[in-house]
């Protein structure tokens, strides 16, 4: 997929900015706190509907004004999609494509994959189970749009569970309908919980052969799925909500005194290991680094291998990050896919990249050099 323009106007700090970027490297640059990652905070959004950083949609709004525009134009397999996000304060986000509103946000998912890449993502391996399912969902939505309605419907329903479970204390009378919400949650967990598996499946195969070559053969890492209960590899998904629902029964004395639902993809984990050891746990800091570098890299590869097509690849402050060697590896792989990157300066990139490179100097919200 390629981003051909975009137009961004009262986004953050850009009133009105309008560029057209080279299908193959885009160099954002200038001094700190300008402008950069909030260009590739709008084309993230575009991708997946929401911000990387924010989920309040009133926070991207320029200081002082009341809306803000994003348009984004991008081709993929030779069509050309014309994405517009715009957001009045206190109303909901609207989304058009091709000028058709969208009624769900969910439909906008596939139109433009994306994949973020910054120093944060280190957060991956050293963060708590929130980042690993944040990491994993955003990928999954963003390739099977049937996820990512899943996701809504079950947060919805753990939260229909879990306001009748801390109602039983006082009304135990309404223990009967327990069992409704306990179906409809298995039925969307189980969904669920296939796709996590297959998707961590997949990117640890994929993450392997990567980190072979990036470790100079002497590391082998693996990013394993920890659903919340016991599941095998070829459980299949009539079994995996079976054995949620039991284990919901199982666990209901314990829920209603808690107040919450204390099993169930919610509390899902992924476990990132090094030589069959935890990174999080044993893992040196350049060990961590490397670790999300291949599995970034992966992610690239997992949404081709899924979708048939390239996402961009939006690269915020990494490579001043990465030593030399990372650096040329990341560079080797992504030979096929349109990279935007944002950094303080420009000169090594100019010395470095000579061909199809467009470059963007950001000064307070605006554009002030091109090529
Ligand atoms: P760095 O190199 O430090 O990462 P950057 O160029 O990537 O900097 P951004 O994060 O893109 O910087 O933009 C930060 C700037 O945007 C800050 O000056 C901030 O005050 C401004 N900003 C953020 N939100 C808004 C908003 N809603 N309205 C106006 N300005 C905003
Ligand atoms: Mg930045």
């Amino acid at each position: 997929m390629i981003v051909k323009s975009l137009g961004l106007k009262n986004f953050r700090n850009h009133s009105d900015t309008g560029i057209l970027f080279s299908d193959r490297f885009n160099i954002i640059y200038g001094d700190n706190g300008q402008g950069k990652t909030n260009i590739l905070e709008a084309i993230y959004l575009c991708a997946s509907g929401r911000s990387h950083r924010t989920s309040k949609d009133s926070e991207l709004i320029k200081f002082g004004c009341d809306s803000y525009s994003i348009n984004n134009l991008v081709k993929s397999t030779g069509l050309d999609k014309d994405i517009n996000i715009s957001y009045l304060a206190d109303q909901k986000k609207q989304i058009k494509i091709n000028e058709i509103p969208l009624t769900k946000i969910g439909a906008l998912m596939g139109n433009l994959y994306a994949v973020l890449f910054s120093p944060e993502d280190l957060f991956i391996v050293k963060q708590g189970p929130t980042e690993r399912r944040r990491f994993a969902d955003i990928t999954l939505s963003q390739i099977k749009p049937s996820y990512f309605y899943n996701l809504q419907l079950m947060s919805k329903i753990l939260k229909q569970r879990n306001m009748l479970l801390k109602s039983l204390t006082d009304n135990s009378s309404l223990i009967d309908t327990i069992d409704i919400w306990n179906i409809k949650l298995a039925e969307v967990a189980a969904s669920i919980i296939v796709a996590r598996r297959a998707f961590a499946g997949l990117l640890s195969r994929l993450a392997q052969n990567q980190h072979k070559y990036l470790s100079g053969e002497r590391e082998i890492i693996s990013f394993d799925y920890d659903c919340s209960f016991q599941i095998s590899e070829d459980t299949k998904r009539e079994e995996v909500k079976e054995n949620y629902l039991k284990i919901l029964e199982k666990t209901l004395s314990r829920d209603i005194s808690i107040g919450y639902t204390s099993v169930g993809p919610h509390r899902d984990d992924y476990d990132i290991k090094i030589n069959g050891k935890s990174l999080k746990t044993y893992g040196s800091q350049g060990q961590q680094r490397s670790a999300v570098l291949s599995l970034k890299i992966s992610e690239i590869e997992l949404i081709n291998m899924e979708t048939g097509d390239y996402p961009v690849l939006l690269l915020d402050d990494v490579m001043s990050e990465l030593d030399e060697n990372r650096q040329k590896y990341l560079m080797q792989s992504i030979d096929k896919v349109q990279t935007f990157i944002t950094c303080t300066s420009d000169m090594k990139f100019r010395n470095t990249l000579v061909s199809d490179s467009n470059y963007y100097k950001v000064v307070e919200g605006q554009i002030v050099d091109g090529l």
